[in-house]
């Protein structure tokens, strides 16, 4: 074996350890040599390394069944730095700070007082700068370990912003200015594609795995083989355009009759403002449902929503496919009208469901993508962590 190799195991062995500590929350030594494989040896001498970076903890918590000494346990050491995603809305900014362990720390809202790129960068510095500057203090001896943002609009592969439709930002790069403010490393991605890979490290731990979000726009984030697939240059998922009506609405985009017209959350209220202008408020689908004089109007948004889901399921034949948006919440009867929609006989899928992380999960899903980078690891599986019962802290 060359030293190439020798090193190659030996980062590949860290890897194993490192995801298996936080998929398991708490592990002894023994435990991870049992689990992984690995010899007793070569875990011992992969912990301490760990121990020394920071990145796991010793605990002495749970009593042993046999008389002596307490075992001594291993978790990833939540202390030692934390992350941060931004999720830039079209009003408002929503931030989530987690632990090494992803555990949520703090949440904080920052307003979009401007569609200019340069004064949203200078606002999101102002506000984070005394919380990070606190945080540091906090989570020693590593802190800030890196930045995920999620962009509603389209972002290549190279963290360049290509367009978003509502801030009319185009080819342009947000890192740089960032990074030299923050001084860590800062990712750039599509909200869809985070939004995916949130449920799927906090929520439903799959290896493929489909997330729909249905606000101004639709977006589609594909999580395959556990990574975000980014099609050819980033672009995949733009299912919001896909044409359901070739001589349909005028789209943006320049085409006509694209899925986001009729079956986003913005279309659903226009059309109920559009036909009841003294409806000032629009929660969600359970109010809507208890008044009838909505029901055609319900009728022909799932009508166009099932048309679009019924053509991702035929493309894809996902096992989960997830309904992210402000309006359908978890247990909706809506999910079930769709249901019934979806009557093709090529339409296979095990689950469709609403978010359980809904407005979180796009800031969750960029803390927790630079938590993965920083770790360098394969999968995350934050389920154990229970994060939808926790507090998130203020
Ligand atoms: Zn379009």
């Amino acid at each position: 074996m060359n030293t190439g190799d020798a090193s190659y195991i030996k980062k590949m062995n860290r890897r194993i350890l490192i995801e298996e500590t936080i998929q398991n929350v708490s592990l002894s030594r023994s435990d991870l040599a049992r689990i992984t494989g690995l010899n007793k040896a070569t875990v011992s001498t992969q912990i301490s390394d760990l121990l020394n970076d920071h990145i796991v903890t010793e605990i002495r918590e749970r009593e042993s069944n046999t008389r002596g000494r307490k075992p001594i346990l291993l978790e990833i050491n939540g202390q030692a730095g934390y992350s941060i995603g931004i999720d830039i809305d079209d009003n408002s900014i929503n931030v989530i700070f987690i632990n090494l362990k992803g555990n949520p720390i703090k949440k904080m809202q920052i307003p979009v007082i401007s569609n200019n790129l340069e004064q949203v960068i200078d606002s999101i510095i102002k506000r984070l700068s005394p919380s990070i500057l606190k945080h540091n203090s906090m989570y020693q001896p590593i802190g800030l370990i890196g930045i995920g943002i999620g962009i509603h609009g389209i972002v290549n592969n190279d963290d360049e912003i290509i367009f978003t439709p509502k801030h009319n930002w185009s080819n342009v790069e947000i890192t740089s200015k960032l990074e030299k403010a923050f001084q860590t490393k800062v990712f750039v991605d599509n909200n869809a594609n985070l939004c995916a890979f949130a449920e799927q490290v906090y929520d439903e731990h799959i290896p493929d795995l489909f997330c729909v979000t249905l606000y101004s726009g639709i977006g589609l984030g594909i999580i395959s083989k556990n990574e975000i697939y980014r099609g050819y240059h980033g672009f995949a998922g733009e299912i919001g355009h896909m044409i359901v009506e070739t001589d349909g609405l005028h789209c943006s985009c320049g085409n006509k009759g694209c899925w986001e017209l009729y079956a986003s959350e913005k279309a659903l209220k226009n059309r109920i403002s559009n036909s009841f202008p003294t409806a000032t408020s629009c929660n969600g689908f359970e109010e809507l449902l208890r008044d009838h004089k909505f029901d055609s109007i319900i009728d022909h948004y799932i009508h166009y929503l099932a048309a679009g889901l019924n053509n991702i399921i035929n493309i894809f034949n996902p096992e989960e496919l997830i309904l992210n948006g402000t309006m359908i919440k978890s247990g909706s009867p809506i999910t079930e009208r769709i249901h019934q929609k979806l009557k093709s006989k090529i339409n296979n899928y095990r689950e469709i469901r609403a978010s359980n992380i809904r407005g979180n999960a796009c800031a969750l899903g960029g803390a927790v993508f630079a938590l993965k980078q920083f770790f360098q690891i394969d999968t995350m599986n934050l389920v154990p962590y229970d994060y939808l019962n926790s507090k998130v802290l203020t």
